[in-house]
């Protein structure tokens, strides 16, 4: 008989993925039964020995933890389309396979972009506020006005999968122009009309700039000062690919200013933001605490994709979403 093989989860996760692993029956599960992220010393200790880990964005996996799992780690399987939180080149060196969740997310992150874009143009919090506190006395013609999408310049920083769908889900509302930054130019570009542009252009010439890149050494920090500075003062930014993409001092700087008209943000640096970060004082600047892919059924489905990938892994066979990395 062949032996069963251990897994850690850094997580309680949705019953989709969990009843996956247990039909399965060939792996034993160990967990962090929380809705809380695992503590560092609870990680070392959990994935000890392991040949799979199931983890989430907030857990760093570098080599501390690989050197701690020990050689028997065959799969890493986390629940996210982002692997900025995985030390690459340690996992390749080891020969750990990974599994990630692509494409599973798109539309409800794309979505949620698009409504933070809204919600972020036409003040909707600020909008609330004022109900609720007393501020709205009567219909007055320039009070809580924004920025309407008919007629105006979209710049999409990073063209992806999600870029993508948040491009389709714009176009309807009359954007003119859909601009678009990368390394590469994409074919399907053409479906929404985009025009490959230098990051410069793309950045001057927005009126709404949706950064949905990945967090790589070249993004890290790629919205600072110097491009904060280049864009339109009435020009409105939105960030739902990861906090690091974004020099958030920079940001309050640009914000408070009058550099730029309003943010919204879907990720920072740190998750969560501390309550009393300066950003928070802005009424230009709308915070959500990373909720892109947060709808019952896309986390249904990430859940049951990520145990898929993770007894592939184990099996040394076909996994739904491998990284080739
Ligand atoms: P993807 O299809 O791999 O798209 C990433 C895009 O980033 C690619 O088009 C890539 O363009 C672009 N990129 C890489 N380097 C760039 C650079 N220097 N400048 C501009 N663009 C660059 O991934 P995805 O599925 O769309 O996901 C994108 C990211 O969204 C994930 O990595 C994750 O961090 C984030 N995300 C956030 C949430 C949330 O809850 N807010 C949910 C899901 C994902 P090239 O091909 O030209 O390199």
């Amino acid at each position: 008989m062949k032996a069963v093989m251990k897994v850690f989860l850094t997580r309680r996760i949705p019953q989709e993925g969990m009843k996956i692993l247990s039909a399965a029956g060939v792996c034993e599960v160990s967990q962090w039964d929380s809705d809380e992220p695992v503590p560092r010393t609870e990680l070392l200790k959990g994935v000890q020995g392991a040949h799979g880990l199931l983890c989430l964005l907030s857990d760093k996996i570098d080599a501390e933890v690989l050197d701690a799992a020990g050689p028997n780690l065959k799969v890493i399987s986390t629940m996210s389309v982002g692997f900025d939180h995985l030390a690459l080149d340690e996992i390749k060196k080891r020969g750990i396979r990974i599994g990630y969740t692509p494409d599973v997310l798109t539309d409800a992150t794309a979505e949620l972009t698009v409504a933070l874009l809204l919600a972020t143009a036409r003040r909707l919090p600020e909008g609330v506020e004022e109900v609720k506190n007393g501020g709205w006395s009567s219909w007055k013609p320039l009070w809580l006005c924004g920025y309407g999408l008919m007629g105006s310049t979209v710049g999409v920083v990073g063209l992806g999968r999600i870029g993508m769908a948040i491009a389709q889900r714009l176009l309807p509302f009359g954007v003119n122009r859909l601009l678009y930054s990368g390394r590469t130019a994409k074919p399907r570009a053409a479906e929404v009309k985009g025009e490959f542009v230098p990051l410069d252009t793309l950045v001057s010439e927005s009126d709404f700039i949706v950064v949905s890149c990945s967090l790589t050494p070249e993004t890290q920090g790629l919205c600072d000062k110097a491009f904060f500075s280049k864009m339109k003062k009435t020009a409105v930014f939105i960030n739902s690919s990861r906090g690091a993409v974004v020099n958030q001092e920079d940001l309050y700087e640009a914000l408070s200013s009058g550099q730029i008209a309003a943010a919204g943000l879907d990720v920072t640096t740190p998750e969560p933001l501390p309550t009393n970060h300066p950003l928070l004082t802005l009424k230009n600047c709308v915070v959500l605490p990373h909720i892109g892919s947060a709808t019952y059924s896309t986390r249904g489905v990430m859940s049951a994709l990520t145990a898929q990938n993770l007894l592939g892994g184990l099996q040394d066979s076909d996994m739904p979403s491998e990284l080739r990395f």
